[in-house]
């Protein structure tokens, strides 16, 4: 018998970095929040490249202001399967810990990816004494006019100079962005990508290039160039040559 596995195809991921531009968000502490929702964002951007049959879009790059529609409407063009608003909390200097948001009239699947997602991310920041707030419904306009299931992350308060101080640190940015990635990867049961594909060949007596190029259906230019052979193709016995 032979397992059919359905390809799912390919999954679709917004990300949103909070503010930007004119709206720098929360501020406090000397921080930020739309530098730090970008760095996040970036992070999880570049990470979930090493999965397979992910695209990642982003709402911004840079330090620039879409507007909150403006943001929803890509996302609903774009026709993503998943929208991920990221934000730092603020409010008194006592305030602490993680929570994260859905839509109040949100579907399922938005419950669902939820609930996996703000696990995954207690996960990686709870090493930092993180408290966690627990799941949020909020009528919030990016996941009420967004037609996917979408989460917005509020992490930690930039307003608590203790958790500004964790902000601070590069190790609590790559750790909060991997939570949202495992999240993401758990939610949609992303693959990582083969790590090498890279095909090698060890030469034995009688080899030539033009034979080994032959056999694993290369060239010798390519054959020549991967392994940096001299003009005359000079390869030597039990050489470990790259052939693919
Ligand atoms: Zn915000």
């Amino acid at each position: 018998m032979v397992n059919v596995l359905s390809k799912q195809g390919l999954i679709k991921i917004f990300i949103d970095p909070g503010h930007g531009g004119k709206d720098p968000g929360a501020v406090g502490n000397g921080l930020l929040e739309k530098d730090l929702t970008l760095k996040i964002a970036k992070r999880v951007k570049e990470l979930l490249a090493a999965y397979e049959d992910v695209e990642v879009k982003m709402s911004r790059t840079g330090d620039t202001y879409p507007t909150l529609s403006e943001r929803a409407k890509t996302a609903n063009v774009w026709g993503a399967d998943f929208f991920l608003s990221i934000h730092i909390n603020s409010a008194s200097k006592t305030s602490t810990g993680y929570e994260d948001y859905i839509y109040t009239k949100a579907s399922a699947k938005s419950k669902e990816y939820q609930k996996i997602i703000h696990a995954e991310i207690m996960k990686k920041i709870k090493e930092y004494g993180v408290r966690d707030r627990g799941l949020q419904t909020g009528n919030l306009q990016v996941l009420r006019t967004t037609n996917m299931p979408a989460l917005l992350t509020e992490n930690l308060y930039i307003s608590n100079p203790d958790e500004a101080a964790i902000l601070k640190k590069a190790a609590f940015i790559e750790d909060v962005a991997q939570g949202h990635v495992n999240g993401i990867v758990t939610a949609f049961d992303l693959k990582k990508k083969k790590a090498d594909d890279k095909e090698y060949h060890t030469v034995v007596k009688g080899d030539t290039v033009t034979k080994i190029a032959k056999k694993y259906g290369t060239t010798i230019v390519k054959i020549k160039s991967w392994n940096k052979l001299d003009d005359k193709y000079t390869v030597r016995i039990e050489q470990n040559l790259r052939v693919k």
